[in-house]
C-alpha cells in the first residue's frame, strides 16, 4: 500500500494549477494520496473546491495568528516537519515553484529525509520506484533509482501532467499547530515585484523570454506587448536580468525558475545550457536570433533568423490582424 502525501500551494485563493498536477502523478502510482493545506488565514473560500480534489485525506493545518515577521517559510517548515513527524508516508510531493524551492529542501533536511528535486515522471518499480530528471541543460534524461525503505520528498516540474478532472470526496480534517520555533532568520518586509495581473511563470501556457540581443529595458517593454496580446507571461535570461532590464523573479534557467509551457518564445537568446536549463521541457520552442549558429536553434521547433524588432513588429501586426485573442 503506497501513501503519497501532497504539499499544496494556493494561488488568488484557489487551488493552484501545480497542486492538480501533483494529484495526478501521486493517483498515477499511489493507493492512498493526501493533500495538506496550510492555512494561515481564513481560507473557507478554498473549501468549496475541496470535493473537487481527487484524493483520500486532506488535513488542513492551521496555526494562531501571526506575528508576520515569523516568515511564511519557516512557519511552513514547521509545521508541515511537526505533521509527517506523527505521519508514514512512502513520498511526499511537492511542485518545483519558488514556494516549494525554499520549503522542500528545509523539510527534508529538518526531517533526514532525501529530497530529489526537478522531477519530470516518477513510475512504480518491481523494488521501489525510479524517478527521471532532466541533466546538461535538458539535452538528456536520467533514471534514479529510489530502493524500497526510503522515504523522499520529490519536487516535480510545474506544467507536465494534466491535471485531475475526476472525483473523489476526501475525509477533511483540521488540526491546529503552536508555532514555536526557534526564530533564525527574521522577515524584514515582504514584497511583490511582478505587475498585479501578472500570469505566473509556472502557471503560464506561454511564454515570450528575452536575452541580451533585446537591448535594453525600454526594449523589454516592446516585447511585453506581445506577451499582453498573446495572455502570456514575460521570462528573461540571465544577462538581462544582470543587466537591469528586468527583475530577476523574470528568470528562467538554472538558477531562475523551471517552466513547461506550451509555447516558449525566445528572443534574442543565445540558448546557453544554464538558459535551456530552465525551457527545455517546453513543448514548442521559437526561436528569434540574428545568428543562425545560436544554439537556441538546436532545441527549438521554429527558428526565424533576423533582427527580432523587425520579427515581433510583424508578430505583433498579424496577431492584431487576425484578432486571435
Ligand atoms: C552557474 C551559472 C548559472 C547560470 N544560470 C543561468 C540561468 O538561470 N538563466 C540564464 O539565462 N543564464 C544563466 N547563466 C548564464 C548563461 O551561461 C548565459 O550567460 C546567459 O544565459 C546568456 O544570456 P543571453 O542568451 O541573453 O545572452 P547572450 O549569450 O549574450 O546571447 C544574446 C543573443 O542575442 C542575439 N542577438 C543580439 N542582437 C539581436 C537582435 N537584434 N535580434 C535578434 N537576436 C539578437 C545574439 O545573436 C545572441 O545569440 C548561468 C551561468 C552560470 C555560470
Amino acid at each position: 500500500m503506497i501513501k503519497t502525501l501532497l504539499l499544496s500551494e494556493i494561488t488568488d485563493e484557489k487551488i493552484s494549477q501545480n497542486t492538480y498536477e501533483l494529484i495526478n502523478i501521486a493517483n498515477e502510482i499511489s493507493d492512498e494520496v493526501s493533500l495538506v493545506i496550510l492555512n494561515f488565514s481564513d481560507c473557507k473560500t478554498l473549501s468549496k473546491d475541496f470535493d473537487k480534489l481527487y484524493v483520500d485525506f486532506i488535513y488542513v493545518l492551521t496555526v494562531p495568528p501571526l506575528n508576520t515577521d515569523k516568515g511564511i517559510y519557516n512557519i511552513d517548515t514547521f509545521v508541515i516537519s511537526k505533521f509527517i513527524e506523527s505521519k508514514n508516508y512512502d513520498l511526499i510531493l511537492l511542485s518545483k515553484t519558488e514556494y516549494g524551492s525554499i520549503v522542500g529542501p528545509r523539510v527534508a533536511f529538518g526531517n533526514k529525509k532525501e529530497y530529489l528535486s526537478d522531477c519530470v515522471a516518477i513510475n512504480l518499480r518491481e523494488n521501489g520506484f525510479s524517478i527521471t530528471r532532466p541533466i546538461y541543460g535538458g539535452v538528456a534524461n536520467a533514471d534514479y533509482k529510489i530502493p524500497p525503505g526510503i522515504s523522499p520528498i520529490i519536487s516535480f516540474r510545474p506544467g507536465l501532467s494534466l491535471s485531475s478532472s475526476d472525483i473523489k470526496h476526501p475525509i477533511i480534517e483540521e488540526i491546529t499547530f503552536e508555532y514555536s520555533c526557534q526564530q533564525h532568520v527574521k522577515m524584514i518586509n515582504e514584497f511583490n515585484s511582478m505587475d498585479e495581473n501578472k500570469i505566473k511563470l509556472e502557471d503560464a501556457k506561454i511564454i515570450v523570454s528575452g536575452g541580451r540581443g533585446i537591448g535594453g529595458e525600454l526594449e523589454f517593454k516592446e516585447l511585453n506587448k506581445l506577451v499582453n496580446l498573446l495572455g502570456g507571461a514575460l521570462g528573461a535570461s540571465r544577462a538581462a536580468c544582470d543587466a537591469g532590464w528586468v527583475d530577476h523573479s523574470y528568470q528562467i534557467g538554472l538558477t531562475g525558475k523551471t517552466v513547461s509551457p506550451d509555447l516558449y518564445i525566445s528572443v534574442g537568446i543565445s540558448g546557453a545550457s544554464q538558459h535551456l536549463a530552465g525551457c527545455s521541457m517546453s513543448r514548442n520552442i521559437v526561436a528569434i536570433n540574428n545568428d543562425k549558429n545560436a544554439n537556441i536553434f538546436n532545441v527549438a521547433r521554429f527558428g526565424v533568423v533576423g533582427d527580432w524588432k523587425s520579427i515581433v513588429k510583424s508578430l505583433i501586426s498579424t496577431i492584431e490582424d487576425l484578432n486571435i485573442r
